[in-house]
């Protein structure tokens, strides 16, 4: 028996779920917010409670301190010598990952060189990795890429049309992002399907904040829509995905904007947010939408839209298609975006969908009928059980 625990950081939180493997259990989970800023918040979860102490965290050393000792604090541990090893996600790994690995010098150097594809989230990753280090030296790392996954993409799908000089010296390319979601959904799926992965084709649909569609063949991702950065790709909360680059270089010329005002713009000012002008939440876009909003009428169709165009195009690259699955916060709460989404394809993939069934989904479930000819599927991810399992798996325990 092992105590693993995973660790999401961001530049001003950091997110952390501890498990008993190998049975899979969540011991407690929590999180540090407001690193380096003031009025820090830090809450841990003590048998199903979340208990919130305002506190100042100056930096991430200080929120793994807050981690460790909360740990002990509440009894979840008796001792923090009890954690085995800690799995820490790490958005960007370039060319170099196409699996989880053991926290190395020689990696941390890696992750430091393509830092530049993911300026706000590879420091903060790296920041937290070395002061856990410093205040647990004893146990072992892994990092676990958002990217990895993809790196079985080929060229066709990754390079851009663009000078090939940008992807042989600046490594210009598709990355994609979501990568641990996308594997863990789409493995669940087969599970679910009774199927090995191998032997079936999925396109998985991560709807959250930051959205993402992959076309996993036989369990290998061969495309995926977030690009170069995790802006590309499908319509999000704030973020634009894929656009006709020459809007950037109009608006730019046209008012002056800086590259640092352009990327506001595509990154926190568009998606929903910017079409609808309400909201980057679907839930306030869906209740304008309810009251007859034009905008957010406009927002959850050009929403659609883009989904089913992706969809569309990912079932033909697949040739065929076993399944369909829905994750992330609208992908697994929003009964109505899903019906629209499955409503715009059902014609073209032959899906036959039970629709009362899908506006009451809770937890994984198949909201497809039997005479579907492709089996539709709810699965809610788990990103933070599948930085443990490999874990596990990369130290051999
Ligand atoms: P993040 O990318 O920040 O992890 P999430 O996966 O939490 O995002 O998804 C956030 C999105 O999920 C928001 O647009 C939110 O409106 C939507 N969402 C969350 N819960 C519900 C719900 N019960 N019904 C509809 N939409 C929901």
């Amino acid at each position: 028996m092992s105590k693993i625990i995973a660790i999401n950081s961001g530049s001003s939180s950091l997110k952390f779920t501890l498990y008993q493997m190998p049975e899979e259990i969540v011991l407690t989970s929590g999180q540090a917010e407001r690193i380096g800023l003031e009025r820090g918040v830090f809450t841990i979860s003590v048998k199903g409670k979340k208990i919130s102490t305002e506190v100042d965290i100056p930096n991430h050393k200080k929120a793994i301190e807050l981690m460790l000792d909360g740990l002990v604090k509440y009894h979840i541990v008796s001792d923090i010598s009890e954690i085995t090893a800690a799995g820490h996600r790490i958005v960007q790994g370039g060319i170099y990952y196409s699996d989880s690995v053991k926290a190395t010098d020689e990696v941390v150097e890696r992750i430091e060189e393509v830092s530049d594809l993911a300026p706000l989230h590879n420091p903060a990753h790296l920041v937290c990795f070395k002061a856990f280090k410093e205040v647990l030296p004893s146990i072992e790392h892994v990092f676990v890429f958002d990217t990895a996954f993809h790196q079985t993409m080929g060229p066709e799908s990754y390079i851009y049309p663009l000078p090939y000089e940008w992807y042989k010296e600046h490594a210009i390319r598709k990355y994609g992002a979501h990568g641990t979601s996308h594997k863990y959904v789409s493995q669940r799926t087969a599970e679910l399907m009774d199927k090995k992965c191998e032997d079936v084709n999925i396109i998985t649909m991560h709807l959250g904040n930051g959205a993402s569609i992959s076309a996993v063949k036989g369990g290998r991702c061969i495309n995926t829509s977030m690009g170069l950065t995790p802006l590309g790709g499908i319509m999000m909360g704030t973020r634009c995905g894929d656009i006709d680059p020459s809007i950037v270089i109009y608006m730019m010329k046209k008012y002056g904007y800086s590259a640092e005002e352009m990327d506001t713009y595509l990154n926190k000012k568009s998606g929903m947010l910017g079409v609808s002008g309400i909201s980057s939440d679907s839930r306030d876009v869906s209740n304008a939408a309810k009251e007859g909003n034009e905008r957010a009428l406009l927002t959850n169709a050009i929403y659609t839209n883009r989904i089913i165009n992706t969809v569309g195009g990912y079932y033909c690259q697949l040739g065929h298609v076993d399944a369909l699955a829905f994750t992330a916060g609208i992908g697994e709460h929003s009964a109505e975006t899903r019906e629209d989404i499955l409503k715009g394809l059902q014609e073209a993939l032959g899906l036959s969908i039970d629709y009362e069934l899908n506006k009451s989904v809770h937890g994984e479930c198949l909201i497809s009928k039997p005479d579907s000819r492709i089996a539709v599927y709810v699965v809610p991810t788990n990103e933070e059980l599948a930085i443990v399992r490999d874990t596990i798996e990369v130290l051999g325990l």
